[in-house]
């Protein structure tokens, strides 16, 4: 069979595929359409990427926000349609399902898995790749940090793409060592929480003048662009996604820049019970907690960690975290897993109460504004009560 016909015929069997799935109630069928793209060409994905202006965004924490931002912006700045998944599918299947949709269409931007980024990497032949940040997952996830910067390190060697990092991540910085052409920002004043010693040759960093550096080198590489260091990490993922605008071609306006930055928002939603107007954050690793944590400001707050699915059930990553901005602060603890995270809180000295449901915990709770960090299937099962007033904010 002629490879161009392979291919068609891959293209029309997924759409199919995906029509049937959207119209028989099955999901989104984004995932089906791609799976049956590569069932019949396996080749589909080098095939669909020849001759794009392809975008992969990667890392731990906000790959599909910064995706669909990017995927705005470049949109809005080049007056051309960007293909890229409304869902934030970011695995073989589901970046084959945006690739086939509109096989046409110059311009793509794929949100990517952290361990799939190698394969995509070399089949997609990308012209940009923004790696946002690397930090510790859940353990079931993507495991240790240090592998998959050697992973990506021996990844990146081509001269044809430009990386697009933040350079104050050590492993980030590692990662884009044999790589031709990086773009580094730095917004400065972080000290990574999993970087005490360097990712390249083991030796303690030294992070004594606010900033990075070791014997070896890693760190000594400037920033060609400098970011507010008031950026949280939504902001600084911002700042990214207009760099990757940038060197494809978009005009950014400043307000568009100023609005993407200032308004980056995390996952959160908005909720009221009863008389309580509870803001609810998604936290489901260590850096999206300690993000969370250094946003709470009432003098109450609920934690809802399960274990359940995609929570993943090890969560011993919890001592990894510092709960110090608690402190002084009521702590309600609920979730499958509340006793586990009221000792960890009673261990740092925090002043705990454990409730077995959400809405005992917030029948605990005296002032009228309470804040809640939610692990994934906490702040789902909030999400599908349905409670009328709920605005949720963003996607990760
Ligand atoms: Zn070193």
């Amino acid at each position: 069979m002629p490879s161009s016909f392979r291919l068609a015929l891959a293209h029309h069997a997924g759409n199919l595929a995906g029509k049937v799935s959207r119209a028989t109630g099955r999901g989104r069928g984004e995932t089906l359409q791609g799976r049956v793209v590569l069932a019949v060409d396996s080749g589909a994905l080098t095939k669909l990427s020849a001759g794009r202006d392809i975008v992969l965004v990667s890392g731990t924490n906000g790959k599909t926000t910064t995706a669909a931002n990017l995927a705005r912006i470049l949109q809005d700045g080049t007056e051309e349609f960007v293909s890229t998944s409304k869902y934030g599918a970011n695995m073989r299947a589901g970046i084959a399902a945006v690739l086939s949709t509109k096989p046409r269409q110059r311009l793509v931007v794929l949100e990517c898995d952290e361990l799939y980024l190698p394969e995509m990497y070399r089949q997609l032949q990308p012209k940009v790749v923004v790696l946002l940040n690397l930090s510790r997952d859940q353990l079931h996830r993507t495991g240790e940090v240090r592998k998959v910067a050697q992973l990506w390190k021996d990844t990146f060697t081509r001269d044809d793409v430009t990386l697009v990092i933040d350079r104050d991540d050590p492993f980030l910085e590692y990662a884009a060592s044999a790589a031709g052409h990086v773009l580094r920002v730095s917004f400065g004043g972080r000290r990574h929480p999993d970087a005490a010693t360097c990712p390249a040759c083991a030796r303690l960093i030294d992070w004594s003048a606010g900033d990075y550096r070791c014997e070896c080198g890693l760190g000594s590489e400037l920033a060609q662009v400098r970011g507010d260091q008031r950026l949280q990490g939504p902001g600084r993922n911002a700042v990214l996604a207009i760099e990757a605008a940038r060197l494809m071609g978009a005009v950014v306006p400043i307000e568009v820049q100023q609005e993407l930055t200032a308004n980056a928002p995390d996952r959160t939603a908005e909720y009221t019970f009863g008389s309580h107007f509870v803001l609810v954050r998604l936290a489901k690793n260590p850096e999206s907690w300690r993000g969370a944590l250094g946003s709470v400001t009432c003098d109450e707050v609920i934690l809802s960690v399960n274990a359940r699915g995609i929570d993943g059930r090890d969560t011993s990553w919890l001592w990894d975290i510092d709960y110090s901005p608690l402190i002084g602060r009521r702590v309600i603890c609920t979730g499958e897993r509340r006793l586990d995270v009221a000792y960890r809180l009673h261990v740092q000295g925090a002043e705990v109460a454990v409730a077995d449901t959400f809405d005992n915990a917030i029948a605990l709770c005296s002032s009228p504004r309470v804040e809640a960090i939610a692990s994934y299937t906490a702040y789902q099962d909030l999400a599908a009560r349905d409670m009328g007033i709920s605005t949720t904010i963003g996607r990760d």
